[in-house]
């Protein structure tokens, strides 16, 4: 849909993140001009689009709390090698989102309320971000090939069977892999794990950071600006928008979308609300030259980190680290993924040694999940202003829902239906 000029507008994209990417593209379709304002490089290393599991998993549903959790945060703050881990000194600051996050998750209707919600924005993801990568002249970046999450056993999957009936109930297809499949599909894979959990809707990004760029150039061959400052805050006239300040020239505009990412909290603030957004801090380790290539991502239940093939190697990448936002990397969270990948791929023993002597290489990589406590993202006008819009909180699935992220913003800019309920949304759902 085009709009007349006379309604053309002039917007700020805030942050050249996957999310901010999506939501200027789609802009761009309603006919309107955009700026990207984005201080890096799109998708670049400090960008959690960047170095994520690079997964496109329609089921991943189940926001991160669930009923029981916070039986298990004694056992996160004491195992140093789980894939959760709490920074004890930073715990005080933290107090207030983690209540938050275990108040979020204390029923299963509470959890499949939320798992639908989050299933409008993903249902379609691996062909909406096939379609956006054959837009921009590089269909390879996108594999629709599925993903498999691997257990040690049938009691291990028994233990997860509430989430997978919900995922069946949502309408997800998946189906179990057994043993002698599980073999000949991923012949290096130890024995320890017998069955799998394929999920045939999925994919992947084969390479995020070159995607970023892809789509960001899409952008600008479409007619978009790109303004390299930081977004600082807004000026007004009235209540009504007149232009991004930054920490160069104001950047004058009609609207403005808030897609900075786990930064995007202060802007918030500034446009009228104050969201509980942290970062979970994750990781990933890259292995070069592997030695073998694996059909699908794969997910160990026991590891809870995301195994794929990229062109820079097999990436390995998860972890939950709760710190301040500023806090250096713990590379040692970083070498647990290591330890994991050696026990479940043997064969790698000796390259996961290689790649440890390495440590902090650009093998290594942190990157900041911006995570808000009910596991839902941000999307909707502020309460400051009708003209600046929030598109950032998508904590663990921002890659799988930047697309109907993009495509809401647009509809919500636009005054359209969006097809669906997006009040709960709404950052209005903090005050
Ligand atoms: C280890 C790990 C594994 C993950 N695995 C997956 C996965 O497999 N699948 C999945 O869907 N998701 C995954 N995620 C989550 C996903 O990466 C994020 O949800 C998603 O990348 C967030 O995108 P974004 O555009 O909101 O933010 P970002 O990618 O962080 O981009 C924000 C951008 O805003 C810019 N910016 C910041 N401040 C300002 C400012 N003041 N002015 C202008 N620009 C600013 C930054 O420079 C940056 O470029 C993973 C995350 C991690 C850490």
């Amino acid at each position: 849909m085009t709009v007349p000029s006379e309604n053309k507008l002039t917007i700020a994209i805030i942050g050249a993140g996957i999310v901010g990417l999506c939501a200027a593209l789609e802009v761009q379709r309603d006919g309107h001009d955009v700026i990207i304002v984005e201080p890096d490089e799109a998708g670049g290393r400090q960008a959690a689009s960047y170095g994520n599991g690079t997964w496109l998993n329609p089921s991943s549903v189940l926001p991160m709390s669930t009923p029981g959790l916070w039986k298990q945060v004694p056992g996160f703050l004491l195992d140093p090698n789980g894939p959760f881990i709490i920074r004890w000194r930073y715990l005080p600051s933290l107090a207030g989102w983690l209540i938050r996050f275990v108040l979020a998750g204390r029923t299963w209707q509470q959890i499949e309320a939320c798992a639908a919600q989050r299933y409008e924005l993903s249902r379609t993801t691996a062909q909406d971000h096939a379609a956006l990568a054959q837009e921009a002249g590089h269909p390879k970046l996108i594999r629709q090939n599925g993903l498999m999450f691997i257990y040690p056993g049938q009691a291990d999957i028994d233990a997860e069977s509430q989430a997978w009936q919900l995922r069946k109930n949502l309408g997800i297809r998946f189906r179990k892999v057994e043993t002698a499949e599980l073999r000949q599909r991923v012949p290096e894979l130890d024995d320890s794990y017998t069955l799998g959990m394929q999920v045939d809707d999925g994919g992947q990004v084969v390479d995020p950071n070159a995607y970023c760029s892809a789509l960001f150039q899409l952008a600008l061959r479409r007619g978009a600006t790109h303004k390299k400052a930081r977004a600082t805050g807004f000026s007004f006239n009235g209540n009504r928008l007149s232009a991004v300040l930054t920490d160069g020239e104001p950047v004058p505009c009609d609207r403005a979308v808030i897609a900075a990412g786990v930064r995007s909290r202060d802007l918030a603030l500034k446009a009228g609300d104050d969201v509980p957004l942290i970062s979970e801090r994750g990781y990933h380790v890259v292995i070069p030259d592997p030695g073998f290539d694996i059909p699908t991502g794969l997910m160990p239940s026991d590891g809870k980190m995301g195994v794929i093939w990229t062109p820079q190697g097999l990436r390995l990448a998860g972890q939950v680290e709760l710190a301040s936002l500023d806090a250096p990397p713990n590379w040692g969270r970083a070498k647990i993924l290591l330890n994991y990948v050696r026990r479940i791929f043997p064969a790698l023993a000796t390259k996961a040694d290689q790649v440890e002597k390495s440590i902090g290489s650009d093998n290594y990589w942190m990157g900041h999940r911006p995570s808000t406590p009910d596991g839902l993202p941000c999307i909707g006008a502020a309460s400051g202003s009708p003209d600046i819009f929030h598109a950032f909180g998508h904590g663990h699935v921002g890659l799988i829902q930047a697309p109907a992220s993009g495509k809401l913003v647009a509809a919500l800019i636009a005054g359209r239906e969006p097809g669906y309920d997006a009040t709960p949304f709404s950052a209005r759902r903090f005050a």
